[in-house]
């Protein structure tokens, strides 16, 4: 029979590492089932400037690397495994992966959120073959090229300002004609002679030969397409989509109360199961930012043990 933990961790981003370290700390058997690497999304984030005591220069890899090795001092057991079935009712949580079965007393939730998708033909296809949803991880492929970003928010202009290090040009298509990142973002945004920007505007379809060598944009205020093709001496450019994110939760979403997919929990991180904890992006709150997905996982163990001490 395999070991019952005390709490099992879905999840190593931020919120779980985070819940990690304060449920190893409290000397719970813990852990955390992790898909490939640790991190979640953080990980494609080049640059943190707001978490608080950040070191100049601290990336999300970097960030993520000292939280699991914190985690790991407490002796936490990190798996690499996929999640397929959750059996989250009963006293003992059974979760079902594809190379093992584990069971727990407690479950914390923390699976964090994926890049959403701009729908349009020839994105899935042309994925990894100019479109991209990671700039730390793509960039310097378009060193002295010119590059599109789809979005408005803080992550399109974020990861604009970082593409134009290595781009000649970086150009922002945004669906309206004002952006929803913070204003100190878009400062420096217009402030960077390298960015320039589309308004009103979406992308339609996405066209290539093996690559990436076209983009079709429609103005949403004239409905007028615009076919966008690389500069002949390029022969490509890249498309960079940062256009929000879409909860992981297709697994407990039959058992857990949620709102469009975002796990809905008290402000102690109790989700309607007894002994089911969710934490991080995956949650429904206001501010998605590590600093919140830390505190969130550091809750979610307190009250875990909370949990394990009234069942003893
Ligand atoms: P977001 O704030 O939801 O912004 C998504 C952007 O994509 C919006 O500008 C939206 O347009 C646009 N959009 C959505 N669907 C679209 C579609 N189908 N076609 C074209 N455009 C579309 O998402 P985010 O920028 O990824 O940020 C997610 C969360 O992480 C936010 O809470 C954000 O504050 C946080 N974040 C913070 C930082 C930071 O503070 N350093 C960095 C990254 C992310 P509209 O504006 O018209 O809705």
């Amino acid at each position: 029979m395999e070991k019952l933990y005390d709490v099992v961790i879905i999840g190593s981003g931020p919120a779980g590492l985070s819940a990690g370290l304060y449920a190893g700390r409290a000397l719970l058997s813990t852990l955390i089932i992790e898909k490939e690497k640790a991190g979640g999304q953080i990980m494609q984030t080049a640059e943190i400037e707001n978490y608080p005591g950040g070191m100049e220069g601290e990336s999300g890899p970097t960030l993520v690397q000292r939280m699991a090795a914190q985690a790991d001092h407490f002796g936490v057991e990190r798996v690499k495994d996929v999640v397929t079935a959750v059996e989250l009712s009963g006293a003992e949580k059974i979760i079902t992966c594809q190379k093992e079965t584990y069971r727990a007393k407690t479950v914390i939730v923390a699976t964090g959120a994926s890049p959403a998708k701009l729908g349009c033909p020839g994105e899935e296809e042309y994925t990894g073959r100019g479109v991209s949803y990671c700039a730390t991880c793509d960039a310097p492929f378009y060193g002295g090229l010119e590059v599109f970003v789809a979005g408005g928010g803080d992550a399109a202009v974020e990861e604009a300002i970082y593409l134009s290090r290595f781009a000649r040009k970086v150009t922002i298509i945004h669906r309206r004609d004002q952006l929803r990142a913070a204003k100190s973002i878009q400062e420096k945004a217009f402030k960077n002679e390298k960015i320039d920007f589309l308004w009103n505007s979406t992308i339609e379809e996405i066209k290539g030969e093996g690559l990436i060598n076209e983009i079709v944009v429609k103005n949403l205020k004239t409905g007028e397409l615009t076919s966008m093709k690389p500069d002949p001496n390029d022969g490509l450019f890249g498309l960079f989509v940062f256009v929000g994110y879409k909860p992981q939760t297709e697994l407990f979403t039959d058992q857990l109360d949620n709102e469009r997919g975002y796990l809905v929990t008290d402000e102690n991180m109790h989700t309607n199961i007894p002994g089911v904890f969710a934490a991080g992006d995956i949650r429904k709150k206001v501010l998605r930012q590590v600093v919140t997905a830390a505190a969130d996982g550091a809750i979610a163990a307190v009250e875990a043990n909370k949990y394990l001490e009234e069942m003893e």
